[in-house]
């Protein structure tokens, strides 16, 4: 059975894993077709894990406490699952990035980011251009921070840096 496309895997660009959110009465009627060893079901619905699909273990799934908040949570889920953070990824559609020379992107880059980054990458999924301008910068420090308290390995080598 295919996976609805609102339904794909898309990465949490700056963790490098891939999530995609689907709705309660999706969950509850998973099968082994979407979820295949390697993908499991992230969910705070108590009664999804009374499903004998589930407490067999046919499809894994985490509870996640829903009083969590959205940081609490990903540190939750990191730590269960001793996750590392992997390489980031494009924050629109999780495709791997690449370097591009800074003088390819002259035209294309906004001025101050231009002005201010030497490095810039491109998705090879989707093609936006990025950069490490402040917004990255204050995501990939607070996933940082996160993994950390979660006590889980640390980031491979960011060949984005
Ligand atoms: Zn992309």
């Amino acid at each position: 059975m295919p996976i609805p496309a609102r339904n794909k895997p898309r990465p949490v660009g700056a963790t490098g894993h891939e999530v995609a959110a689907g709705r309660l009465g999706q969950a509850r009627r998973a099968t082994t077709h979407l979820f295949p060893p390697g993908r499991m079901i992230l969910s705070s619905d108590g009664p999804l894990f009374d499903r004998n699909i589930i407490k067999s273990g046919r499809i894994r799934a985490l509870y996640v406490p829903q009083q969590l908040s959205k940081l609490q949570r990903l540190k939750f889920v990191l730590a269960e699952l001793d996750l590392p953070l992997c390489q980031p990824r494009c924050m629109a559609c999780g495709g791997e990035l690449t370097e591009v020379p800074k003088h390819e992107v002259m035209d294309e880059a906004p001025p101050l980011a231009y002005r201010n980054c030497e490095k810039f990458w491109r998705c090879s999924r989707c093609g936006k251009l990025l950069w490490h301008g402040t917004h990255w910068q204050k995501i990939t420090r607070r996933l940082d921070e996160v993994a950390r308290e979660a006590g889980t390995p640390g980031r491979p080598p960011d060949r984005t840096q």
